[in-house]
């Protein structure tokens, strides 16, 4: 079925319900052999129902992808003129972002200096589904006031100001803030009112802020990593570029938009199925998850206004969570510092242009790569280099940083967001013994904040890292400029 049109790149053919298979662009297909393997059958029978959904101009499949609800993770879908709000999904805007220490490797050597500081960290940074600020005693509490700018304004000066974030990092961030499609915070604000005044949502709402600054479960986790820059002149300058130090401690952390953003994409989900009910639309291969709207319809922006939000939300909680680590790094080092080197999400829908057109690019579970002189770096600190691309991997194989060639024109300026599924977790908990799970990280001296690893995110949870990233590099989507080894993980 797939046709392989280069290192690693193949091409998935699709035809029309009517049989007609001319005016349809195949679906970008990112894998060499070993990962080719790893696509199920649903994986592309999802690709394909959204390469089919009305307004999609292109889809492109990652090394990553696997089955998720109606679009693939680890994919991207591109239309001129449609938004779906489920190939965001339900954490908009999840996330990477890496703090850089000068903490050199061997200050944390000793088993004894990790446990304080995820001690440290635990008692500001609270994780676990469900969990706040309460749940953490040194943790920065955000009343009512402060979680509507947040929310409605984004990483503005003032927002980080009063929750004691260096203004620097704005900069270092993908978007700092997001707008309504009118450019407007006002409107995210009216929006957010008449959100507050339905029956009982005010206390929801508000109930959401106090978990600004949180990691949440699940998937999400907070990694402590010994930064290993790659031995190519170039591409090291690059990473030093970063602010990347060679054989220093750094922090990644994988998070998302926690209950508020949740609540914002369950109540778009609500509004769009009900609206497609109501007008007796069917949806695109009888799939609720694939609702849509036009962007430029009532449904269309109401979904962008809420969407903005969570990714508000997203942003200012990425950034908390950094400056609360910092701060944890500080009781145990009190001279160290730290600079945020890059923040960048997978799961938005976003206006871009791609094939000498401004259409909007939904990635879910993808990663945006803007090489060098991508008009869109133009006035930031990348414009020569090529934004930082954050690719968690596994505790075990290590994670990588990469920079964007100009070949990432062909996966419509993505790559993938980390190695991907290949196991469900109920396959994994089965699978997986625990005992080797748990040697497994001790071999690689890894220790974690918990009790019992969870065996569904365990490394053989996901598909080979190597090969995962072979296949960016073949591509020549990508190149690595560092890959980080992980010291422990904060995961619940
Ligand atoms: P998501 O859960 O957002 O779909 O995927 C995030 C990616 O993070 C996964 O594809 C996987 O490769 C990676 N990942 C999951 N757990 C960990 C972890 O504990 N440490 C690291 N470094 N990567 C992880
Ligand atoms: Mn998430
Ligand atoms: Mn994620």
């Amino acid at each position: 079925m797939l046709r392989i049109t280069g290192p690693a790149i193949a091409e998935l053919p699709v035809a029309a319900a009517d049989g007609g298979q001319d005016s349809i662009s195949p679906i970008t297909v990112i894998g060499n052999d070993a990962v080719r393997e790893t696509f199920c059958g649903q994986t592309l029978r999802q690709a394909i129902n959204s390469r089919l959904a009305p307004g999609v101009s292109r889809v492109v499949l990652n090394p990553d992808a696997h089955v998720g609800y109606g679009a693939p993770v680890g994919c991207v879908m591109v239309s001129p003129s449609h938004v779906y709000p489920g190939p965001v999904g339900v954490d908009i805007k999840c996330s990477m972002s890496l703090l850089q220490t000068d903490l050199p490797a061997d200050a944390i050597n000793e088993l004894t200096v990790r446990r304080k500081l995820i001690k440290a960290i635990g008692k500001r940074v609270p994780s676990g589904a469900g969990r706040g600020q309460r749940n953490a005693p040194k943790s920065r509490r955000v009343d009512g006031a402060l979680g509507f700018q947040v929310v409605t304004e984004g990483a503005t000066k003032s927002v980080l100001k009063k929750l004691g974030i260096p203004k620097g990092w704005a900069d270092a961030c993908e978007d700092a803030f997001h707008t309504a499609p009118d450019g407007s915070s006002d409107t995210l604000a009216a929006r957010l009112q008449w959100m507050g005044r339905q029956r009982d949502k005010l206390d929801r709402i508000e109930s959401k802020y106090r978990q600004l600054g949180s990691l949440g479960g699940g998937n999400h986790f907070g990694e402590a990593e010994v930064v290993q820059l790659v031995q190519d002149p170039a591409l090291r300058k690059i990473g030093e570029s970063f602010g990347l130090r060679d054989g220093h401690v750094a922090f990644l952390t994988h998070c998302g938009s926690r209950g508020f953003g949740h609540d914002m994409a369950m109540g778009q989900f609500r509004a769009m199925k009900s609206d497609f009910e109501k007008r007796g639309l069917a949806f695109p291969a009888g799939d609720p998850q694939l609702c849509y709207a036009e962007a430029d319809s009532d449904a269309g922006q109401k979904y962008l206004c809420d969407m903005a939000m969570g990714a508000n939300f997203a942003t200012v909680n990425h950034l908390l969570i950094n400056a609360l680590v910092l701060e944890a790094f500080r009781e145990v080092f009190p001279s160290v510092r730290g600079e945020l080197v890059y923040f960048i999400s997978h799961n938005i829908v976003r206006r871009e242009t791609i094939d000498g057109m401004r259409q909007w690019v939904h990635r879910k579970g993808a990663t945006r790569a803007f090489p060098a002189g991508h008009p869109d770096l133009a006035r930031t600190a990348f414009a020569d280099t090529g934004h930082p691309i954050l690719l968690p991997g596994n505790p075990r194989d290590g994670s990588s940083i990469m920079v964007a060639n100009p070949g990432a024109s062909a996966s419509a300026f993505s790559v993938n967001h980390g190695a991907g599924r290949r196991m469900s977790r109920t396959k994994a908990k089965k699978n997986l013994r625990q005992e080797a799970v748990d040697q497994g990280l001790l071999d690689h001296d890894i220790i974690s904040n918990c009790r019992v690893y969870p065996r569904d995110e365990a490394p053989d949870a996901y598909k080979d890292f190597g090969e995962v990233l072979a296949s960016v590099t073949q591509a020549g989507l990508a190149s690595e400029v560092a890959r980080l080894k992980a010291k422990f993980v904060i995961k619940d």
